[in-house]
């Protein structure tokens, strides 16, 4: 097979579509992955401001609401997209080819849409518990939809708690109509910029402080301009700076009934029976190695605007070099796609050591597709106002995210391999 190009050639590189065949998608699809690919552009010319100030993209969001894309998780008869998991997660894709920082704000502003919408509509709950849902859900929905709200999931607090294997640190106590939260959060993606904290906590039973488990969460809309809610620290981290991923404080501070994005006691179940919303933040970094890919192509193609027509793309070893970045594309994004497929109520065994190897592969791959783009690129690919350096920093930042770290995929996947469900070590004689 001959891919040479001829040296009259004039065509210039077309980036391919992450979700791949078009003819595949379903409309919606289509129809939302191009409303991404109109603002994108936008977007990538402001990451570079944003990258250096670690400020919030808020023109994107400005941008994103004006497009009616806040309300993408949010079912339809609430009056949103009422877009399934495997769209959620190809737009966030599409997003990430543009600006990381971006797209993983977004999805964290789509992942309590997730959890408080399609997840809970199909969760075990009795008529009253669902009707008071529908009802708390409605206004939730109303904000975001009709008010334009963003909302944030700071679950992260420095402890065992956000790798579901520990109590959450924070608390809720319940009081007359409500609730009073009291905790820290750290790493909270949006932190001053959203309206909404979407919080997990320990539900205190009584008066009896820290006597909680992981089944006592409860997770509540805490309203940013809420009374006792505070930002705290810097955010001067390696990558995904425009996240502005700061410290939460929650000193005391009263939140109504209507708060609850699950109701009480069903975080638990939700998180159990439906892993793969864990794993959506792997879309970002699927899309921040594609544009690593898109640019090494470009670069060596002597495309990049603005840079001298210098090509590159006739030397063998650059050539090697970009199959091997490829095939890493190829690998995560395929799993990528057939872990977006599987998202559903109780997968099976297989897919559940689908979604961690899916999870891996995506969030490894991607900095190492980014790691070779600036190697093969080289000493003037790096430079600042080229986005190859940012890519490479951001791309870092996934496989260290929580509940699936690289290596608590590692771990989880390899207890999978070896045990059934229930097995311990006494079965084996
Ligand atoms: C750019 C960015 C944005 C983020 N945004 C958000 C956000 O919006 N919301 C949010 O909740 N979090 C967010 N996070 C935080 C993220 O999910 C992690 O919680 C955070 O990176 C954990 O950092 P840590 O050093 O405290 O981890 P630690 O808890 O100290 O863990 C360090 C390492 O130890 C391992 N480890 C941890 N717990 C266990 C365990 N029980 N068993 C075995 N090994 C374990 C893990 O592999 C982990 O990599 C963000 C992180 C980044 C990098």
């Amino acid at each position: 097979m001959s891919t040479a190009p001829s040296a009259s050639s004039s065509k210039r590189y077309v980036a391919p579509a992450i979700a791949g065949d078009a003819a595949a998608l379903t409309p919606q699809q289509r129809e939302l992955l191009g409303r991404v690919a109109e603002l994108g552009p936008h977007w990538a010319e402001r990451a570079e401001r944003h990258d250096r100030e670690a400020s919030f993209p808020r023109e994107n969001f400005d941008e994103l609401r004006a497009a009616g894309l806040l309300g993408l998780a949010v079912p339809q008869h609430c009056g949103g997209l009422g877009a399934d998991f495997a769209t959620c997660v190809l737009v966030v894709a599409e997003m990430g080819r543009w600006c990381g920082s971006t797209a993983l704000s977004f999805n964290m502003h789509v992942n309590p849409c997730l959890w408080s919408g399609l997840v809970a509509d199909a969760l075990d709950m009795g008529a009253a518990e669902r009707a008071a849902h529908e009802r708390i859900r409605a206004r939730h929905c109303e904000r975001i939809v009709g008010e334009g709200r963003l909302y944030a999931q700071p679950l992260s607090e420095g402890g065992a708690a956000a790798a579901l294997a520990a109590p959450w640190g924070t608390v809720a106590r319940k009081v007359a109509g409500g609730y009073v939260v009291s905790g820290r959060k750290i790493f909270a993606s949006m932190a001053g910029a959203a309206d909404f904290y979407g919080v997990l906590c320990t539900l205190e039973p009584g008066t009896e402080s820290g006597s909680g488990t992981q089944r006592d969460a409860i997770f509540l809309a805490v309203p940013a301009a809420a009374a006792g809610v505070s930002v705290e620290g810097d955010w001067d981290a390696l990558g995904m700076r425009g996240t502005v991923s700061r410290n939460l404080r929650f000193a005391d501070v009263h939140v109504a009934d209507d708060a609850r994005l699950l109701p009480e006691g069903l975080y638990e179940q939700a998180a159990r029976r439906f892993p793969h919303v864990f794993t959506t933040h792997a879309a970002t970094y699927l899309g921040v190695a594609q544009a690593a890919y898109d640019f090494t192509v470009q670069y060596l193609r002597a495309e990049v605007p603005g840079m001298p027509r210098v090509p590159r793309r006739q030397y063998p070893t650059k050539q090697h070099a970009v199959a091997q970045m490829r095939t890493r594309l190829e690998a995560a994004r395929a799993l990528f796609l057939l872990n977006a497929r599987d998202a559903r109520i109780d997968p099976d065994k297989d897919a559940r050591m689908r979604l961690l190897a899916a999870h891996y592969t995506v969030m490894e791959h991607a900095n190492d597709v980014c790691r070779l783009a600036v190697r093969t690129c080289g000493g003037q690919g790096m430079f600042r106002h080229l986005p190859l350096e940012r890519l490479y920093r951001d791309s870092r930042c996934g496989s260290l995210m929580l509940p699936l770290t690289a290596e608590l995929c590692m771990d989880h996947l390899g207890r999978e391999c070896l045990y059934e469900d229930g097995e311990g070590d006494e079965a084996i004689e």
